[in-house]
């Protein structure tokens, strides 16, 4: 595995790969990796002739009040892991400047979807990480990248960056990879005590509720599912979360299914007359923030 730690080696590499016609896959990460970026890579492999690994600890994409310095950074385990997985190159700037700087030209996120859900409790994070998302791409030219479901509202929003700036750029998005409990994957699970992991996966547990309510056809009205989000809020916060939201949304556009209003006129929800909807849920446990989210899928 080649790990490049400036743009002149990268771009060397990815220069090589287009005279010989080879195909690259890259799976951008802030490290700290475990078994959900690891399927990411392994995506890649199956995508592309070489995957190549961006790590890179955005500041752009970190709040003031946020974790930027503590956040973990394990480079060498992380190339040991990726070595293991078989990805072909790593791309570690051995700088942040080499990425940004105070000069950098500002991205704005689309503020209709930016400004939901994430977005509204971490203001100016998607403009960060389509910033950075958008040099890493054009730096690193792959013909595809690929990005988790887990950071959804990210998936979409990257989706659209690379839409309309008319990047020649196939996105694919991998599902969200959970441990044995149902607790999604995140570099930040580590910050969780041993209580805190034992509960953590009653958010997975909580959305999987409303899958099944949803399913069953018995949140078919915005109003019942407004209703039955916030009464997941506050079974969450009574177990000791601190729930920042709990959204039923458009899958494709993120609408909010679940807000009043966003009934058809006979008062029957649009969910089976638009794209399947997902469920979204974000809060603090503790010091740590926790996201997930459920894709809905209708049988038959
Ligand atoms: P991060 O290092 O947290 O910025 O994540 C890098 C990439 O890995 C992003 O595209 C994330 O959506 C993805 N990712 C993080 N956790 C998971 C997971 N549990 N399952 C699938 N993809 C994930």
């Amino acid at each position: 595995m080649q790990i490049f730690k400036n743009i002149t080696e990268l771009q060397h590499w990815r220069d090589a790969q287009k005279k010989l016609s080879k195909t690259v896959a890259l799976v951008p990460t802030m490290g700290n990796l475990h078994a959900g970026h690891l399927s990411l890579v392994t995506l890649a492999k199956e995508n592309a002739d070489h995957c190549l690994v961006s790590i890179f600890v955005n500041p752009t994409q970190f709040g003031p009040n946020e974790d930027f310095d503590a956040y973990p950074r394990t480079l060498t385990e992380d190339l040991a892991q990726l070595t293991e997985a078989g990805a072909d190159a790593v791309f570690a700037p051995s700088s942040p400047n080499i990425l940004y700087s105070d000069i950098s030209i500002p991205i704005q996120a689309p503020m209709a979807i930016s400004n939901r859900l994430c977005g509204k409790y971490r203001p100016g994070h998607f403009d960060g990480v389509l910033q950075v998302v958008n040099k890493l791409l054009n730096l690193c030219g792959p013909n595809i990248a690929i990005f988790g479901e887990k950071d959804y509202q990210q998936l979409l929003l990257i989706r659209l960056m690379v839409k309309d700036f008319f990047l020649p750029i196939k996105i694919i998005g991998g599902p969200l990879m959970r441990d044995e409990s149902g607790l999604a994957m995140s570099s930040r699970n580590r910050y969780l005590s041993p209580d805190q992991k034992a509960l953590a996966s009653q958010l997975f547990q909580h959305l999987t509720q409303t899958e099944k309510s949803i399913q069953a056809g018995s949140l078919t009205t915005s109003a019942q599912m407004a209703s039955h989000c916030k009464a997941q809020i506050t079974s969450l916060n009574k177990l000791g979360f601190e729930m920042q939201y709990y959204e039923i949304c458009d899958a494709q556009t993120l609408s909010p299914l679940s807000e009043p209003g966003n009934s058809t006129p006979d008062n029957t929800t649009l969910i089976h007359n638009s794209n399947p909807p997902v469920i979204l849920a974000a809060g603090y446990l503790g010091k740590t923030r926790l996201i997930d989210n459920i894709q809905v899928t209708y049988s038959g």
